[in-house]
């Protein structure tokens, strides 16, 4: 098949589409799940899987060639199995990749292994047990560590492991999380913390950049710099403590202003396509799709999406204003 590429308005190449398949988690981290809890969609407004494989075979016919699931939590919905079968499946799909909280790994990784997902990303804010409870609101550390060790021995590579940096929290961690990698084959990705929805909890003081991480582990050990092996890392800075076998990822959302570079687009599970995180400016692909819209009508709107995709940011600058969906109804 003929590729082509998708260029948006500020000349990046958009191949990279996050589907969020629920809203629905089984944690309720504090920094994307307000303590309330959410209004949950109902099962009619989520897009069916074959709605998705639908919008998903016309974005990658117009050029986006990496898929990532999501959530919510991406394993509490029915059937993920099977979706992640046809999405690997889709002639032009290189990469396939889940986000998931861990939570149902060891119990699914081997399906999802054998439907053709062969990487992974898990999101493990703290290696203590009391504190991942404190931070997910009730998770169980030991589950997330059991499908890690599942994920390894099927041999899912890379395995990623997402700590969002949150300031008073787990900052102290930062540097065990770093000798993680000393042993084990992971890479291992502080990601900045960062203000989306109006209930996160975002704060200043909760803050903390990637560049205080870095000083943190730089006072024991030397962090190498291997920008020149970044494959589908995405927007991390990637380094490497001296003789470790796995690599540390700083994704600076917030100071590294890395928006220039930036190759996605997203699709929320009641359908709205996003084009930036960061603004409520959404293309509605589940009216379009039930109103009957033929294929080439969804392509149009997939290019007025691209077309409108912001050229930065404006977290830094007074006027921004955060936006009102919440992390878990984006997907992450
Ligand atoms: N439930 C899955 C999980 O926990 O990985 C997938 C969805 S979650 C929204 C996707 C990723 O977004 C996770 O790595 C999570 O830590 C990250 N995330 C959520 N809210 C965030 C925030 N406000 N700032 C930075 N990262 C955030």
């Amino acid at each position: 098949m003929q590729m082509k590429k998708l260029i948006d308005n500020h000349e990046r190449h958009i191949n990279y589409l996050r589907i969020s398949i629920t809203d629905r988690c089984n944690l309720r981290c504090i920094y994307c799940m307000p303590i309330e809890g959410i209004a949950h969609l109902k099962h009619e407004d989520i897009l069916s899987y074959e709605e998705i494989v639908r919008i998903a075979k016309i974005a990658v016919k117009e050029g986006i060639t990496k898929i990532r699931i999501t959530g919510g939590e991406p394993l509490v919905r029915k059937g993920v199995v099977d979706l992640v079968g046809w999405l690997s499946q889709l002639e032009g799909v290189e990469d396939l990749s889940m986000t998931t909280n861990g939570i149902l790994l060891s119990e699914f990784a081997q399906p999802l292994y054998e439907a053709g997902l062969k990487r992974i990303n898990v999101s493990m804010d703290s290696l203590k047990p009391d504190l991942f409870r404190e931070i997910t609101r009730g998770g169980e550390l030991s589950r997330v560590w059991r499908g890690i060790e599942k994920a390894y021995e099927l041999g899912m590579n890379p395995i990623k492991i997402n700590v969002v940096a949150l300031r008073g929290f787990n900052e102290h961690e930062d540097l065990d999380f770093a000798r993680l990698t000393l042993e084990r084959n992971c890479q291992v990705r502080f990601i900045e913390f960062m203000p989306v929805g109006l209930k996160n909890g975002w704060k200043e003081e909760r803050y903390l950049s990637c560049s205080s991480i870095r000083g943190i582990i730089e006072e024991g050990y030397n962090l190498n710099s291997i920008a020149s092996e970044k494959i589908n890392s995405g927007p991390a800075d990637l380094y490497r403590l001296d003789g470790a076998k796995g690599s540390i990822g700083f994704i600076n959302a917030i100071s590294g202003h890395f928006c220039s570079t930036c190759n996605r687009l997203r699709l929320t599970a009641d359908g709205k396509l996003r084009p930036c995180l960061f603004s409520d400016k959404e293309f509605d692909m589940r009216m379009a799709l039930r109103f009957g819209d033929s294929d080439e009508e969804l392509k149009t709107l997939l290019h007025k999406a691209l077309s409108n995709k912001p050229k930065g940011h404006t977290i830094t600058e007074p006027t921004f204003r955060k936006c009102v969906r919440e992390m878990i109804k984006i997907g992450g």
